[in-house]
């Protein structure tokens, strides 16, 4: 067995991934534009059925013992899952892991609040692409806005901290000067990080990209037009680059995957979800470790398997050359 010391999950960069992102199911109910366009479409060509709760339990405990502190539920849309309460309890209770924490498109989000707060979560990201109902109706195919933004709120009154939205930054849809003023007044008296994230090339979205992505430049430049101030990087921050504003409660966010360096403060692998470790978003690096989840008396081997695939992570994405790998949308693996 390997020795305790250098069980800790390190690539051959030095970077270090104290975190993992797990997707428990393909199936979304929105129709975003730039990932499921048409809504979840069954894939006939991959049989297996998404991971069950024991299995995300020993995956979770597995991930703990490697040093693992946070997992992230993703989807798809997670909590189309029956059993996604569950989910979030066991891991609490059973994995080890410190801190679980969820992206979701806030789907229910009015009645789901009390739930969420009483499993034990310790974060949620939403993905609100506009503060405009017309907007968010036509990029999600759903005019669910008010519902979500009045979860924000019932999550805030039951004493709830830790939310984030996500927005996709989209040209001519959501990036004028109007759009981000609108954030600006919302996080203005909401303690709330509000980050944009370019939009990403993925196998199915070409043409979509082609027409909609706008650097982050623009938001960027507005940022230091209204007196924000870049936020230096702690040393587990994420991808996302912060900016603070002492006359307001939130923070803005900047997560530019194509900008240079960006792979350099990775700190996360993907558990896809049927089983499959994936070294990154992007690219086709990673192997099912579903054979090894299958009784509690396979942790060490799993352990080895996994610690040993991360010789295989590359140094970077290579989005800006268009390679997007196996990734045909990113309800696949998670976003
Ligand atoms: N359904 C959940 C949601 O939308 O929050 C979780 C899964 S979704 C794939 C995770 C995140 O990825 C969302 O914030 C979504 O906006 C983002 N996303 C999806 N496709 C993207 C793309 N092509 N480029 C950038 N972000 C994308
Ligand atoms: Fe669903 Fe999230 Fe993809 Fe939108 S981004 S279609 S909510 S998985």
């Amino acid at each position: 067995m390997l020795n305790k010391l250098i069980n800790m999950l390190k690539d051959l960069f030095g970077r270090k991934f104290p975190y993992i992102r797990m997707s428990i199911t393909d199936v979304c109910n929105f129709k975003c534009g730039y990932c499921l366009p048409n809504g979840y479409q069954v894939d006939k060509s991959d049989k297996r059925k998404f991971l069950h709760l024991d299995e995300i339990k020993r995956l979770a405990k597995c991930f703990s013992e490697l040093g693992v502190c946070k997992i992230r539920i993703t989807g798809g849309e997670p909590t189309v899952r029956k059993d996604f309460f569950e989910i979030i309890k066991i891991l609490k209770i059973e994995s080890g892991i410190k801190k679980v924490v969820i992206t979701t498109n806030g789907y229910h989000l009015d009645k789901k609040a009390k739930l969420l707060v009483d499993s034990g979560l310790n974060g949620i990201n939403i993905s609100i692409d506009s503060l405009d109902q017309e907007i968010f109706k036509n990029v999600t195919g759903h005019d669910r806005l008010q519902e979500i933004l009045q979860g924000i709120k019932n999550l805030q009154d039951l004493g709830f901290e830790n939310i984030k939205i996500n927005a996709v930054l989209l040209k001519g849809i959501n990036s004028s000067k109007k759009d981000f003023d609108k954030w600006s007044d919302f996080i203005r008296n909401n303690k709330i990080d509000l980050r944009y994230i370019e939009l990403m090339q993925t196998g199915d979205n070409l043409e979509y990209f082609k027409k909609y992505h706008e650097s982050s430049m623009i938001f960027k430049k507005y940022l230091n037009e209204n007196n924000w101030i870049y936020q230096t990087l702690g040393k587990d921050a994420g991808p996302s680059k912060n900016y603070i504003n002492p006359e307001y409660k939130g923070k803005f966010g900047i997560i530019a995957p194509y900008s240079k360096d960006f792979c350099k403060t990775c700190n996360r692998l993907r558990i896809t979800s049927r089983g499959d470790l994936r070294l990154c978003l992007f690219g086709n690096t990673g192997i099912s470790v579903r054979h090894l989840l299958q009784k509690d008396n396979q942790l060490n081997e799993l352990k080895d398997l996994i610690l040993k695939q991360m010789q295989f992570k590359k140094e970077s994405h290579y989005l800006e050359l268009g390679e997007t790998g196996s990734t045909k949308n990113l309800s696949k693996t998670g976003g």
